[in-house]
């Protein structure tokens, strides 16, 4: 039983509802919110707080690495693999230019691709390194990449070479969405936090929004940016659930490593927080398993990452591990670009941003806003 009051000010008649209030709900409701400042915008989250991909990720500010841009392009072309590249050059800058380094805790410190003395990557990543660094030319107007293989020893890492860049870095990705959820409330966007959407009703007048408890919104449009959970609320969509998986070590005395760091074309990820060692990936060991939105780590890799961490990130250093989480991604069936398309004369999807939200968020957002507007 709601009052008018509850109905009207909370549950009758916004123009737009954004499901989910990760960075793709959070900038969807911020870009549509400053186009129509009388318009009335809710984001409905099913979270206490927001609780997918944006806060359990890495918070790499980084746009690939060269054996990852290497496959993309011998998978799908240089023209494809390039504009997703841009994609995400631009993301980072409009972000950064956005919220302010300051508030994302963004660190200029560079990143680094390691590649072990037998890895068959290595001798095509060196094949293919000048041509790459001249595709790259085109977006960045710069070289890209450098062998810093000299910089093995400075960072405590046991590995044969070291491919560089200076234009990425790590940033705090709790930070970056506080900040965000500030810009999206002074804008005067509503977030209902505990509100998870079950389904809706779309017709001529508009969609009625149902959520848990018997809780029902009537909005003239929807914006869906639930990423890995998609499916929950649209089978057919062409986005998978990845689960990505993380371990913390507590701090360690004396740790060298300072940075963004890849391998293994980006199936692996680390870098330090804090005097900590923040460590990710081993997704390809079991794909198929890893198809999932359960929240839980599995022991066959969270083993491989702490072999990981005592054979290459920290040899011959005592570590513990302070914490263990995942996070879901979501995945295209085909290729790594994000869906971002009207299902339905009301509806707006914005999801599958693989690995790499943070740096393409915002920009999805735009466009998801803009479809919204039509
Ligand atoms: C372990 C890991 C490491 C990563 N590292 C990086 C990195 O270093 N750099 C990078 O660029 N990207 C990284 N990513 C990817 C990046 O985090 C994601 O691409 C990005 O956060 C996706 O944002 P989103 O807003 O689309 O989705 P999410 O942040 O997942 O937000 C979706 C929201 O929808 C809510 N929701 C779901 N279903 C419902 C429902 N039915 N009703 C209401 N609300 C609902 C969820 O609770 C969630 O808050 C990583 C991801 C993971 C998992």
């Amino acid at each position: 039983m709601s009052s008018i009051w509850e109905r009207t000010a909370f549950l009758d008649g916004p123009h737009l509802a954004v499901v989910g209030s990760g960075i793709v709900g959070l900038f969807t409701a911020l870009h549509y919110q400053r186009r129509f400042p009388h318009h009335r915008v809710v984001v409905l989250e099913r979270g206490p707080h927001p609780s997918g991909a944006s806060v359990k990720n890495a918070g790499f500010a980084c746009f690939g690495s060269p054996s990852e841009l290497l496959a993309d392009i011998a998978a799908e072309g240089e023209a494809v693999a390039l504009a997703r590249v841009e994609e995400r050059w631009r993301g980072l800058l409009e972000l950064r230019a956005e919220l302010g380094d300051t508030a994302i805790g963004f660190e200029p410190t560079g990143g680094y691709e390691l590649f072990h003395a037998l890895d068959a990557r290595y001798p095509q990543v060196v094949t293919g390194f000048d041509r790459l660094n001249q595709a790259l030319h085109g977006i960045f107007g710069r070289t890209v990449y450098t062998w810093r293989d000299a910089d093995t020893a400075g960072l405590g890492l046991r590995t044969a070479h070291l491919a560089f860049t200076d234009l990425e870095g790590p940033l705090d990705s709790g930070l970056l969405v506080r900040t965000l959820l500030q810009r999206v409330a002074a804008a005067g966007v509503h977030v209902q936090w505990d509100r998870p959407v079950e389904r809706w009703e779309e017709g001529p007048e508009g969609v009625v929004i149902r959520c848990a408890g018997g809780i029902a919104l009537r909005a003239a449009r929807v914006v869906v940016a639930t990423n890995g959970y998609l499916r929950e609320l649209l089978p057919q969509a062409d986005v998978l659930p990845a689960r990505g998986q993380v371990l913390l070590t507590a701090p360690i005395d004396g740790l060298r490593l300072r940075g963004t760091f890849h391998a293994e074309e980006g199936y692996y990820y680390f870098r330090d927080y804090h005097g900590r060692v923040l460590l990710g990936g081993g997704r390809q060991l079991d794909k198929a398993g890893e198809t999932t939105t359960a929240d839980a780590t599995t022991p066959l890799i969270q083993e491989a990452l702490e072999r990981l961490l005592r054979e290459v990130i920290v040899p011959g250093q005592a570590f513990t591990i302070e914490q263990r989480w995942s996070g879901v991604m979501g995945f295209r069936t085909q290729g790594k670009s994000p869906l971002v398309e009207a299902v339905s004369p009301r509806v707006v999807v914005a999801a599958g941003l693989s690995g790499m939200g943070v740096a393409i968020g915002i920009r999805v957002a735009r466009k998801a806003a803009a479809l919204a507007a039509e």
